[in-house]
């Protein structure tokens, strides 16, 4: 198997102990678990490729995007092939018409704003670490703000999917109405990689908006804060973000960051819209706010 690695891919075909050591863990506090080999590809026949040796070595196969997840994914608690997709980041389309874009896996979220930087639109997704677009996918990544834009799930329009035999399959299609059958794109997106390798994938973009603010309030309790979310989207206030952050996290924020933040249960806010709208929105959450004890609204 991995002198047919090898020679298919050449020096991409890795089994340096440091490369498996990188790809034999993640973000969670698991110990590594190190694959045998790492293959970097650069396009959908390499991964068919590298998938149909490990079918025909009955070989297990974890697709690795940015190493950003925080379960253990990526531990290879097998031995195994790390397919390594960070090479295969282009943009293939942009169709701003259709408020969408075509990419390959490896793109990470801030690539991919930064590639449509000039067209006006941007992608919201954000969990935080700069995940690939692909490991969001496999993960049906959320972040902070999927109160107005939702989560992958949401965002997510079609794949392209090599399966475990190396067969290539499509997911649905850009159109937005679709009832062609089962939805296999719902299906992949979340699947963590155990059905498959996906190489392409279409995502919903959004206008940039024009204007955003920001907030922060503390609350006497974690109960008046989540009121004040809760009555905020009651009422339909597009809040993009909303994050809740308790005491004793502000205290542990303070302290890492010299900060002077009030130790209290503290709601962050993020608008987004025109000019008059953020501002209409910060003033109707800060109302809101205020009616359940909200203090220091800033
Ligand atoms: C500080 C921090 C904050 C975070 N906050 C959030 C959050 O708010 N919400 C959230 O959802 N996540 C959050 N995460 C977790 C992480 O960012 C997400 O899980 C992200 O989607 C992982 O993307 P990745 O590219 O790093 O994937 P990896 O970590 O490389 O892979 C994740 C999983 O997806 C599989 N995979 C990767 N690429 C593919 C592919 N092309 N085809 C098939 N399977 C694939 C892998 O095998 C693995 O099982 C956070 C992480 C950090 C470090």
């Amino acid at each position: 198997m991995l002198s047919a690695l090898t020679d298919a891919f050449g020096e991409r075909a890795s089994v340096a102990q440091a490369v498996r050591e990188h790809h034999g863990r993640d973000e969670s506090p698991f110990d590594p678990q190190l694959p045998d080999a790492v293959v970097f590809a650069r396009s959908t026949e390499d991964v068919q490729t590298i998938v149909r040796l490990c079918s025909q070595y009955n070989v297990p196969i974890i697709p690795y995007g940015n190493g950003s997840s925080l379960e253990g994914h990526l531990l290879a608690v097998q031995g195994g092939v790390s397919i390594d997709l960070s090479e295969m980041n282009r943009v293939l389309s942009i169709n701003a018409e259709d408020l969408t874009v075509t990419v390959e896996p490896g793109i990470s979220r801030k690539q991919l704003n930064e590639a449509l930087r000039d067209t006006g639109l941007f992608f919201p997704i954000d969990p935080g670490a700069d995940a690939s677009i692909g490991g969001m996918s496999a993960t049906r990544a959320s972040g902070t703000n999927a109160v107005r834009y939702g989560t992958m799930r949401e965002n997510v329009l079609s794949l392209t999917v090599v399966l475990a035999d190396g067969r290539v399959i499509k997911t649905g299609t850009r159109a937005r109405k679709s009832s062609a059958g089962y939805d296999l794109t719902r299906l992949f997106a979340g699947s963590e990689g155990t059905l498959g390798v996906i190489t392409e994938i279409t995502v919903r973009l959004y206008p940039q908006p024009e204007a955003f603010s920001a907030a922060v309030c503390a609350f006497p309790s974690m109960g008046d804060a989540v009121r004040a979310v809760i009555e905020t989207i009651q009422i339909g206030v597009p809040i993009a973000r909303v994050e809740f952050v308790d005491a004793l996290a502000i205290r542990s924020i303070n302290r890492h960051s010299n900060l002077t933040l009030r130790e209290a249960p503290t709601l962050f806010f993020e608008f987004h819209g025109t000019e008059a709208g953020v501002k209409e929105q910060a003033e109707l959450v800060q109302e809101l706010a205020a009616q359940n004890g909200g203090e220091g609204f800033e």
